[in-house]
């Protein structure tokens, strides 16, 4: 089972993932959390990120694809992933879906986890620390979002890849939800 989870910060994608990921014995590969490992152990590519994670920007999408490329591709090979922040752009979706690896390395379904903005800041601000978290840079990670990650949605949806979810439910109704999706898409 190879899936992509999409959502907006706050959507609670990281929390489905590590769900789904138990649930299908795959690994969860969190961009994200691999480039904040990055940082936090000084590499140069952590280095080069933080500014842009900290601004909530995006970071360059060739330095995300270089650092995840081996670790997707191996998870393809043994069984599937699922995949949580990348990709994350329409040039990062044609990456991994027009790979040259081919259909054995794509994502098969993109579940995008929709939520209102009304909502997702609500949850942000509940949970914000400090300088990093305040309201400009959750409305900036929002609109970021909007701008970067809301076409790549249209690209799966041409392709017949996209499941849309309604993850403003609690989180067990959220799962239950996309097991059920998935079930009616795939044999495996
Ligand atoms: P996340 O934990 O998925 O919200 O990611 C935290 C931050 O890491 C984002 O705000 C971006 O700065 C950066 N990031 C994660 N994944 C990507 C990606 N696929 N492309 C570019 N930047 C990313």
């Amino acid at each position: 089972m190879r899936v992509l989870l999409v959502g907006a910060p706050g959507s609670g994608k990281g929390t489905q993932a590590a769900r789904l990921s138990e649930h299908f014995g795959v690994p969860h590969i969190s961009s994200g959390q691999i480039l904040r490992e990055h940082m936090s152990r000084e590499t140069p590519e952590g280095k080069e990120a933080a500014e842009y994670v900290d601004r909530g920007d995006l970071v360059p999408g060739e330095m995300v694809q270089e650092i995840l490329h081996e670790q997707v591709c191996r998870a393809a090979t043994e069984g599937g992933y699922i995949l949580d922040g990348f990709p994350r752009t329409i040039r990062q979706a044609e990456f991994v879906q027009l790979h040259p690896a081919g259909s054995d390395f794509a994502v098969q379904v993109a579940v995008f986890l929709s939520v209102s903005n009304e909502e997702l800041t609500r949850r942000l601000l509940s949970r914000a620390r400090g300088v990093d978290d305040s309201r400009a840079v959750i409305e900036h990670r929002l609109q970021v979002f909007d701008e970067h990650t809301t076409p790549m949605l249209e690209f799966f949806e041409r392709r017949g890849e996209l499941v849309p979810v309604d993850a403003a439910q609690p989180v067990e109704s959220v799962t239950a939800s996309i097991l059920q999706q998935l079930a009616t898409r795939s044999p495996s």
